[in-house]
């Protein structure tokens, strides 16, 4: 099996290129195919001698994912399931930054990636781990989401097109997996979609979100990209977070917090702290005092997100008025708030929704699912 060119650093490539004695300015050219043009075949690539295609062809895949299933409408969010080059199911979802004002098409989108197949963190709201962890994805896997995106949105009609020079403006690492358990595949992909010979989208606009894996957000902090960092909170004492994380047994609030705070010290950002909002569980008022005294001790910011229910689990989101008398509390404690009524509840989009329901879907009829408009 050959290694994807969106795999490798752009150091090995230079190398290869001056043992095939082929001039610096031809990888250059290679490169603004893969990341500024998003081919998905040598053959796109029509400025290149064929010698070079070749060349590039016998020691390299350039494959995208390719698109299952879409679900949602322009100016809504939408939701992407991709099946990778062994089968497996992964999902994205693009998210417009104004979405359906007054029939005006957004031209800013957030889309939100995927790093693993499955996850193993088992995080209790969550449908991603409900059947386990299989694999981590490969650099070009992750970047290759946003390519793909980008892709099947030139082939829209006109109508349905976003006409911008990239169509993911903002990257948020908040799919499927626990993107800290596949650091360095995370890292090394991010850095092609940040760097000017590749996707160019500035640090500042990637963001990558954390259950709580600390020595991972140490050594975020110690990198000398400035991407952003979210945790994954949903609860404000050990007591009521180890019923929704896991992974608090293991890194309890206290360590998080030590490393959230080396994070804000080194990079000089504020972060964000996710906290799904569960009826019963963690919306109680008890949780608001402690909730924004971290979120002062972090400089943090707090995005409130009523749950979304899941097939398969028992949890209920709060009323409406309940997740803003909730919200209200903790602004009221001199915390940034922002309650997060979510978009795309209709369309599976909490995480690993959709690959879920396919994959049972199609263990149980052992057929496949129709094809994507890619
Ligand atoms: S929330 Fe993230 S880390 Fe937790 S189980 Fe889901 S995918 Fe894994």
């Amino acid at each position: 099996m050959l290694p994807d060119i969106r795999s490798q650093t752009r150091d090995a490539l230079a190398e290869q290129f001056k043992a095939w004695s082929e001039p610096a300015y031809r990888l250059d050219q290679v490169l603004g195919w893969i990341y500024a043009k998003r081919a998905s075949g040598w053959d796109e690539m029509s400025n290149l001698p064929r010698g070079l295609r070749e060349k590039l062809a016998a020691a390299f895949t350039l494959t995208l994912p390719s698109l299952v299933t879409v679900q949602g409408a322009r100016d809504t969010t939408r939701k992407f399931l991709w099946r990778l080059g062994d089968g497996s199911l992964i999902e994205s979802v693009l998210i417009p930054a104004n979405p359906a004002l007054y029939g005006e098409r957004s031209d800013r989108h957030t889309l939100c990636i995927s790093t693993q197949v499955g996850c193993a963190y088992g995080c209790r709201f969550c449908a991603s781990g409900l059947d386990g962890w299989k694999r981590n994805l490969e650099p070009h896997e992750i970047a290759g989401q946003i390519l793909a995106v980008e892709r099947w949105n030139t082939g829209l009609p006109a109508d349905q097109r976003v006409e911008a020079d990239r169509v993911v403006n903002n990257i948020v690492v908040m799919g499927m997996g626990e993107p800290m358990a596949n650091y360095e595949n995370l890292t090394a992909a991010l850095r092609s979609l940040n760097a000017p010979w590749g996707a160019g989208i500035g640090a500042r606009k990637i963001t990558i979100s954390t259950s709580g894996v600390v020595p991972r957000i140490r050594n975020l902090a110690d990198e000398p990209e400035q991407f952003r960092l979210a945790i994954s909170l949903h609860g404000a004492t050990d007591d009521v977070r180890v019923q929704i994380m896991p992974i608090n047994r293991k890194y309890p609030l206290r360590e998080l917090t030590a490393a959230c705070e080396y994070y804000v010290e080194k990079k000089g950002k504020m972060i964000t702290l996710e906290y799904i909002l569960i009826a019963g569980v963690n919306a109680g008022r008890e949780q608001v005092i402690p909730l924004a005294s971290l979120a002062r001790r972090l400089h943090a910011k707090v995005n409130l997100i009523p749950y979304n229910t899941v097939e398969g689990l028992a949890w209920k989101r709060p009323e409406e008025d309940a997740c803003r008398a909730f919200a209200a509390a903790v602004e009221a404690q001199g915390v940034t708030t922002t309650l997060r009524l979510e978009k795309g509840h209709d369309i599976d989009a909490a995480c690993g929704q959709l690959r879920l329901k396919t994959e049972r879907a199609l263990a149980e009829t052992g057929g496949s699912p129709a094809a994507g408009g890619q």
